[in-house]
């Protein structure tokens, strides 16, 4: 699927998309010193709903003070462009958006302190992004960098050398995502998603600790399973507690909930998306599209 839309919002105007270029001495470009945020907005035949968008700025200015770079914009200013850039699109569909906020200057220093931020808000129509009815996971080779090294629970665009590297393998040895284990090998994350594990009816999923981005849906997803009575623990995960479990599901904001039905080589479960993943899938798809009333100001509506 190609990614395109009419209008980007770039540094408080809203630009063709044709138009919304940077510098090839970007400072971001060289050392990987960009903040974003990917959102998604979900289109219900009458209204597009924006998924958590107060949550998902808040995350990336979280993420612009532990990078230490100064936003040139308030939150209030990048959640109106969020909506801006919605509304000059006039989408009527669902789309994800990505905020990202970039190092700009064109120089070779390393301290980025005095140097410029530029900020653009990029959105466009978007479908699934793993294949819905389950994926063949595998745990890859590289490690989930622990914080001491760089800090994850920001989403720092340099990060995400990490999970590239991790998908890459992944893909090369014929599986659709990777799983990474953290330094101490306990199994932490998909490349671009929070992991959980069901095991006799309780669901359990790595803590906020030193190898895991605080994710949004991962929090919404806690939040359900409470709703549904499903038992959720956050505690380490081992390798073996993957395999041996009975579901396994991947969540995040492009992901949504993905089931997992065979890592390493191995079925889980009957290798068939489980009863706890299809009933949180279930409900989730239709929170984000406004059809529960408890979970409405989860929602920003763009018209
Ligand atoms: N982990 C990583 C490494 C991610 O990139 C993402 C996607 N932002 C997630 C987890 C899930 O986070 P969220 O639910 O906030 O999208």
């Amino acid at each position: 699927m190609k990614i395109y839309a009419q209008y980007v919002w770039l540094d408080g105007r809203i630009t063709k998309w044709e138009e919304a270029k940077v510098h090839v001495l970007t400072h971001a470009l060289h050392y990987g010193t960009s903040i974003f945020e990917g959102i998604r907005a979900y289109w219900n035949g009458e209204n597009l709903y924006v998924f958590r968008l107060d949550d998902h700025v808040a995350r990336m200015f979280y993420s612009a003070k532990i990078l230490g770079i100064k936003m040139p914009y308030s939150q209030g200013e990048v959640r109106n462009a969020v909506l801006e850039v919605l509304r000059a699109n006039s989408f009527k569909e669902d789309v994800y958006i990505r905020p990202v906020a970039y190092v700009s200057t064109p120089t070779v220093t390393l301290d980025v302190r005095s140097l410029d931020v530029s900020v653009a808000v990029v959105a466009f129509p978007f479908g699934k992004y793993l294949p819905p009815d389950g994926i063949r996971a595998a745990i890859v080779t590289w490690r989930r960098v622990h914080n001491t090294m760089l800090p994850v629970m920001a989403k720092i665009g340099g990060i995400y050398v990490n999970s590239v590297l991790a998908l890459v393998e992944a893909r090369s040895r014929g599986y659709d995502e990777a799983l990474l284990l953290d330094a101490n090998g306990y199994v932490v994350e998909g490349s671009g998603e929070n992991v959980f594990v069901v095991r006799r009816g309780k669901m359990y999923t790595p803590p906020v600790h030193s190898s895991i981005l605080e994710g949004i849906t991962r929090d919404a997803i806690i939040t359900l399973a409470d709703d549904l009575k499903i038992p959720v623990a956050e505690k380490p995960v081992t390798r073996e507690e993957v395999y041996t479990a009975d579901e396994v599901f991947l969540v995040g904001t492009a992901a949504e909930v993905t089931p997992v039905v065979e890592v390493d080589g191995r079925a889980i479960g009957d290798g068939r998306p489980g009863p706890i993943t299809t009933r949180l899938r279930e409900l989730y798809a239709r929170v984000v599209r406004g059809g529960v009333e408890k979970y409405l100001h989860w929602l920003t509506p763009t018209y």
